[in-house]
């Protein structure tokens, strides 16, 4: 394929442009919703085009994509564009994950189920057992707090005014704003979910996940930090205004080769720094 057409544009899309589509088209395909999506020049085709007029692209999964001209017709192109799946139904794509399930969030690796962690009275990662099926239930927040990703019961969709949302491989990156990625996670199916980069704030309490750390803020500053990887099972993390607070939740971590555990927690805040983590 020619990198350029015969009017000299070339084939690749400014990014800028491309999150204009994105956000105009839901962050799917028009067609069937699929969250892994290419480009699509329709008004007018890529050969014709003087230019990457956002107006005129859309988005297409793979497999329609290659539909286009076959039983895909241009006006078939045209009003999906026009009604985009993901702007009236929400919804995105399937997460399928199944037993044991285990969630790493930065160095902090979650086994097992219930809520992991509740953010005010509602769950931002749970995981439900039904019928021996697993459901995975979560919300993100960004660094002002706004929702950007919803997981309900497996199924994913990206809130409306979210900045952008791309899907590259198995990897979903949430931006709330240029430059600033306020979520990156992979599903890695179908055992495992690496939350690699989450920034969240809720009140006065933030959430932070990197690849090398795991910390909760509340209002004096760190509450719970480790740059050390940690097992967490049994409870979960719950996030008021008041800040961040660990029910039941036991922390094992690898030391002179047995895993120990560092505390068993009530609703108190734990510095685990003080415990050696740092
Ligand atoms: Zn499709």
């Amino acid at each position: 394929m020619s990198e350029h057409n015969r009017h000299g544009l070339p084939r690749s899309i400014p990014e800028p442009r491309k999150r204009l589509v994105r956000q105009r088209c839901g962050f799917g395909c028009v067609v069937c919703g699929s969250a892994v999506i290419q480009y699509h020049h329709f008004s007018p085709a890529f050969s014709e085009a003087k230019d990457h007029d956002p107006e005129g692209i859309t988005l297409l999964c793979g497999t329609h994509h290659q539909e286009v001209g076959n039983w895909l017709s241009d006006q078939d192109v045209i009003k999906h564009n026009a009604a985009p799946y993901c702007q009236s139904k929400d919804a995105h794509r399937l997460v399928r994950v199944q037993a044991p399930l285990y969630v790493i969030a930065g160095t902090a690796i979650f086994f097992g189920t219930g809520d992991l962690i509740t953010v005010g009275s509602e769950p931002a990662l749970k995981i439900v057992v039904e019928e021996g099926r697993l459901l995975l239930n979560a919300t993100f927040f960004d660094d002002a707090g706004r929702p950007t990703i919803k997981i309900v019961d497996n199924e994913l969709s990206i809130c409306r005014d979210t900045w952008d949302a791309q899907f590259v491989g198995k990897q979903a990156i949430v931006r709330e704003s240029a430059g600033r990625i306020s979520l990156r996670f992979s599903v890695i199916a179908p055992n495992c979910i690496y939350f690699e980069h989450l920034d969240f704030a809720f009140g006065t309490s933030r959430v932070v996940f990197r690849p090398d750390r795991f910390e909760l803020w509340n209002r004096n500053g760190l509450a719970v930090g480790n740059s050390n990887f940690v097992l967490c099972s049994g409870g979960g993390i719950f996030i008021d205004e008041s800040g961040p607070k660990l029910r039941n939740l036991r922390f094992l971590t690898y030391s002179s080769d047995r895993f120990v555990e560092l505390a068993k927690t009530g609703q108190v805040q734990l510095l685990l720094s003080e415990l050696g983590m740092h």
